[in-house]
């Protein structure tokens, strides 16, 4: 197919699904719609998301560099960062179906919740960094960025997930949206810039294990 044809076929190598605009499953002139929804979940249209079993050897050593560097001052910055994030997202809201709302919105509701259910920013700053050198230990750069703001903002999310009370006063499981889309993506711009300014300058070989 030469460069000024129009493409049929989905751009992933190997796939060979008619593009979205053909089947009517969308928009995209460059992508099937299986791949499309990939990149929706997933932040890249070949990587899948990773797996605890893969990050928790960085958590590990995320919690230890966190500990020993507790007067760093970009490690209290950052902390302080994600304390005015949570403060910021204001109330949780009780709604039972998020469907409705923008992407900005409901990664907004679920900083509310995260701050709600008492997550402790600590926590939220050992995972941010524990994805980011997973994602630097896979080589995942700049151009992968929003492979990394999706990572990071789903370990995120996840804290945000589980109960809440109806009117009526009985707990339910939430309904929370699939985690996908432009929330992950809201939310992982400003947690990868938490990252960004806390490890600034710093290089990231040091924390990493030794290449095999
Ligand atoms: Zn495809």
């Amino acid at each position: 197919m030469g460069i000024y044809s129009e493409r049929t076929t989905c751009l992933i190598p190997g796939c060979g699904r008619p593009i979205q605009t053909l089947t009517g499953t969308g928009h995209s002139k460059k992508y099937c719609k299986q791949h499309v929804e990939f990149h929706r979940r997933h932040g890249s249209y070949w990587f899948s998301s990773l797996k605890a079993e893969d990050v928790a050897p960085f958590r590990r050593i995320s919690e230890k560099w966190i500990k020993k560097n507790a007067a760093d001052f970009r490690i209290n910055f950052g902390l302080q960062q994600i304390e005015s994030l949570l403060e910021q997202a204001g109330r949780a809201e009780n709604a039972y179906d998020l469907r409705y709302f923008s992407g900005k919105e409901k990664a907004r509701i679920a900083l509310a919740r995260i701050r709600a259910a008492g997550i402790a920013p600590k926590e939220i700053l050992t995972r941010i960094i524990a994805i980011t050198l997973c994602c630097e230990a896979r080589g995942v750069d700049n151009r992968l960025r929003e492979y990394r703001h999706v990572q990071l903002a789903k370990s995120i999310h996840r804290l945000a997930s589980g109960t809440h009370r109806t009117t009526s006063g009985f707990r339910m499981k939430t309904k929370y949206p699939r985690s996908e889309g432009n929330v992950l993506r809201y939310l992982g711009r400003q947690l990868d810039d938490i990252a960004a300014f806390v490890l600034n300058d710093r290089d990231l070989s040091q924390f990493l294990p030794p290449a095999k």
